[in-house]
């Protein structure tokens, strides 16, 4: 049996509309967050899922 590596996960949402996806790297997960909130001025964030 090879041991399964899970891959670190970061939720990127926003507090202010439906914006929800899900990245496999933080940087990707940072750009995403940090487009919406400059093209919408909304709340975003995006944090780690374990
Ligand atoms: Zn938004």
């Amino acid at each position: 049996m090879a041991p399964r590596k899970r891959p670190r996960l970061y939720h990127a949402v926003c507090r202010e509309c439906a914006l929800e996806r899900v990245f496999d790297s933080e940087d990707a997960a940072d750009a995403f967050v940090a487009r919406h909130v400059e093209e919408t001025t909304h709340t975003a964030l995006a944090e780690r899922v374990d």
